[in-house]
């Protein structure tokens, strides 16, 4: 077990050439430590926190002791007030990766520990500065991609999921309390029509938990990207949009590259919203393949995909092939093509909205949109076709980019990003945790109607406060204990 009184210490900037790159220490000894290295005109154990000092790093033992390091500014801060609670000593160095791993070796010659992943934030947790989903949501904050998912971590990090579950926490906490207080002080404390007080309580709580949880998928979308197919015939214009959408954008993404080539997929920004546009490698290689639409891969990006574009060329007038597409796609199989296409197509992830973009609008247009949503209308099979919306666009001339935004905004974040307060990065053990504190509410509310005693209840509520406990990293018993002692039993 690593002892949390050691120092650490870490190159807290990233790889590669910079101008400024930090070595970052954080301990009971890490101004100690600093000093030993450091060569400026006060010591940094005599600096106030907060306070920064210009000098030289030199080498601190061996042969060469004395030899200079760098020229560094020497930032002391002093605990408790310090990202870690810690003494911290952040020293800004030349950002080359031979200095640093230089500064960064002499450091732990002088007594620090290299750090662990994450160890930095851990230990924010451990001296209780964060709690455990303001810790994860450092995390989102690093790995955040696009200016949604930055807000939404960003807040996470201020507490907002927090504060959602301490605020439920501390009601199941008061009814637990009040029911224990009860059994114990019966003079005091009565649980006579208790079953009215505590059910719109439960109601309340749980319908909130439910809100949380239908964050979720928001959530997943915005920290991974809202996985992209982009589907149709050849020269409909699908890698003319697959540039587009990767734009302006393309020096800032990143390209995934798959298990093999053949599953390529690219990280675009659209709008504010990060997408993942998926089996890139095969609309690329379109002009390549003969059979173009059932193509095994076309179907394996289908059923992973959260959002379907489809690409028609507006300017001609729609084929036979399009029309294949789209049946398959939004409700109906197609009877004369043969078994293949509409079997190719039936694996496809059934709720994954789809975009129909008529392509090529820059140019004398013969599809409209009135025309293809009419046969859309003919061709719904029921309650479970997908959403699809019909929409113009031009890959030429980026006209449209911005109406595809919006749709896509709109299908995803429908409610949550305009009033942006709703959306958390929950993860799955945040749902799991969500989901067993529902659950857990359920059988209380249970209990309630079988109308059994309300010990009962207290044993499942108290499932519902530890199980949302997990999600901020909090104990139960002391704080049951402090709260019963706090609120009910004054004086006694
Ligand atoms: P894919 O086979 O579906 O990937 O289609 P491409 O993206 O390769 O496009 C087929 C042809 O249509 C190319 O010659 C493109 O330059 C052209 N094209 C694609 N989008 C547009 C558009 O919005 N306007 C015009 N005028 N031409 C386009």
């Amino acid at each position: 077990m690593i002892s949390e009184k050691d120092t650490i210490c870490a190159i807290a900037t990233g790889t590669g050439s910079a101008g400024i790159g930090i070595v970052r220490l954080s301990g009971p000894d890490s101004i100690g430590i600093a000093d030993r290295m450091f060569r400026g005109k006060r010591r940094l154990s005599e600096m106030n926190t907060y306070t920064a000092a210009y000098g030289q790093l030199v080498k601190v033992n061996g042969p060469s002791e004395g030899e200079a390091l760098d020229e560094v500014i020497a930032l002391v801060m002093r605990a408790p007030h310090t990202y870690t609670t810690e003494d911290v000593v952040e020293l800004s160095c030349h950002g080359g990766p031979l200095v640093l791993h230089r500064v960064l070796e002499e450091a732990l010659k002088a007594g620090a520990r290299l750090a662990e992943p994450g160890e930095f934030t851990r230990r924010a947790y451990l001296g209780g500065r964060i709690d455990l989903s303001e810790a994860e949501a450092v995390m989102d904050v690093i790995a955040a991609e696009s200016d949604r998912a930055l807000e939404a971590s960003l807040r996470q990090l201020r507490g907002s999921l927090r504060n959602a579950v301490t605020e439920l926490r501390e009601k199941l906490l008061y009814e637990t309390a009040y029911i224990e207080s009860a059994l114990d002080d019966p003079e005091h404390y009565t649980l006579e029509n208790y079953g009215d007080r505590i059910r719109p309580i439960l109601e309340e709580s749980r319908l909130r938990i439910r809100r949380l949880l239908a964050g979720e998928r928001e959530g997943r979308l915005l920290r991974t990207g809202i996985r992209t197919a982009i589907v149709g015939r050849p020269n409909a214009g699908k890698s003319s949009i697959l540039n587009l959408l990767l734009g302006e954008e393309r020096a800032i993404v990143t390209e995934i590259a798959g298990t093999t080539r053949d599953t390529l997929e690219e990280k675009a920004i659209l709008g504010d919203v990060p997408l993942v546009l998926i089996d890139t490698a095969g609309i690329r290689e379109t002009r390549d393949v003969v059979e173009q639409i059932g193509v095994k891969r076309a179907k394996e990006a289908l059923e992973t995909a959260d959002l379907i574009l489809m690409v028609i060329d507006a300017a001609e007038a729609l084929s036979e092939e399009d029309e294949a597409l789209l049946r398959s796609l939004t409700g109906e199989r197609p009877e004369a093509e043969g078994p293949e296409d509409g079997a190719e197509l039936s694996g496809r992830n059934e709720a994954a909205p789809i975009l129909i973009l008529l392509n090529k609008n820059d140019l004398a247009t013969v599809v409209s949109v009135p025309e293809i949503e009419q046969k859309l209308e003919t061709w719904k099979s029921g309650s479970d076709t997908p959403v699809t919306r019909v929409l113009e666009i031009s890959a030429a001339t980026g006209e449209g980019r911005d109406s595809l935004a919006e749709a896509v905004r709109g299908l995803f974040f429908a409610g949550t990003l305009s009033d942006s307060q709703e959306t958390y990065l929950l993860n799955a053990r945040h749902t799991e945790a969500l989901s067993d504190a529902d659950e857990a509410l359920g059988r209380v509310e249970d209990s309630l109607e079988a109308g059994v005693g309300e010990d009962f209840y207290t044993i499942d509520l108290l499932a519902a406060y530890e199980a949302l406990g997990r999600i901020t990293g909090e104990t139960l018993e002391d704080d049951l204990a402090d709260k019963i002692f706090a609120e009910f039993c004054m004086g006694k």
